[in-house]
């Protein structure tokens, strides 16, 4: 079976490609600490994933300004990158793999995240596999962030592939959620164990594995075309 027209897959980052949950909780925990507000494993579960205005809504309902919020973002970010730095990361079981086999497949390949744009490229740039993307949609790239669909539809955008002939790679409930709304199918991950096999399924995911390391580039084409 072939494509005439060009095929994408779209993936989420945090907790799909890397797993970068607690370096994110210890940056949340000084930062929250230099406000006087506890950061909790609660706050954590109940924000991971969000955009940055979104969780600052959250954690300080009483109000912060917008532009308060985005200097606090930036001073937990710039935590989060240089203890991502000294540490280094990894990716995922099987991410190398599928996305090198994607791209012989002629899959085009996107980053759709929450994340700040900052964050994205030193993960790229730590894993050594942003030449396989044709485009990297982030935090600042997006007005509503997952379940909202427009970082996925932002991504099938940028590489001019119709949202029928995308498919997301995401390990949240949000972020599948996103992809359906999106006109998308989807693969739930659930390497992290964030959240259950049975939510990503209730959220519209086409099939969900433990890890990419079970699937192949062709299982991904034939999920788009059947
Ligand atoms: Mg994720």
């Amino acid at each position: 079976m072939t494509f005439l027209k060009p095929w994408a897959v779209l993936w989420d980052m945090d907790g799909t490609l890397v797993d970068t949950a607690e370096l994110h909780f210890d940056a949340w925990v000084r930062l929250c600490a230099s406000l006087g507000r506890p950061f909790t494993r609660d706050d954590f579960k109940a924000t991971f994933g969000r955009r940055n205005p979104e969780i600052f809504q959250y954690l300080f309902p009483a109000g912060m300004t917008e532009a308060e919020a985005a200097r606090q973002g930036e001073i937990k970010e710039t935590m989060y990158r240089a203890a991502t730095r000294e540490r280094g990361v990894e990716l995922l079981p099987g991410a190398r793999s599928l996305m090198a086999g994607l791209a012989q497949e002629g899959a085009l390949q996107a980053i759709g995240s929450s994340a700040p744009r900052g964050n994205l490229e030193l993960i790229l740039e730590l894993t050594g596999v942003g030449n396989l993307l044709g485009a990297c949609v982030g935090m600042e790239d997006t007005r509503r962030g997952k379940p909202d669909p427009e970082v996925f539809l932002e991504g099938a955008r940028r590489l001019g592939v119709e949202p029928a002939h995308c498919l997301v790679l995401e390990d949240a409930v949000a972020g599948i959620e996103a992809a359906t709304a999106a006109g998308m199918r989807s693969i739930g991950v659930t390497f992290v164990a964030h959240h259950s096999e049975a939510s990503l399924m209730a959220a519209g995911a086409a099939k969900v594995v433990g890890s990419l390391a079970e699937i192949s580039a062709r299982d991904v084409r034939h999920l788009i075309a059947g």
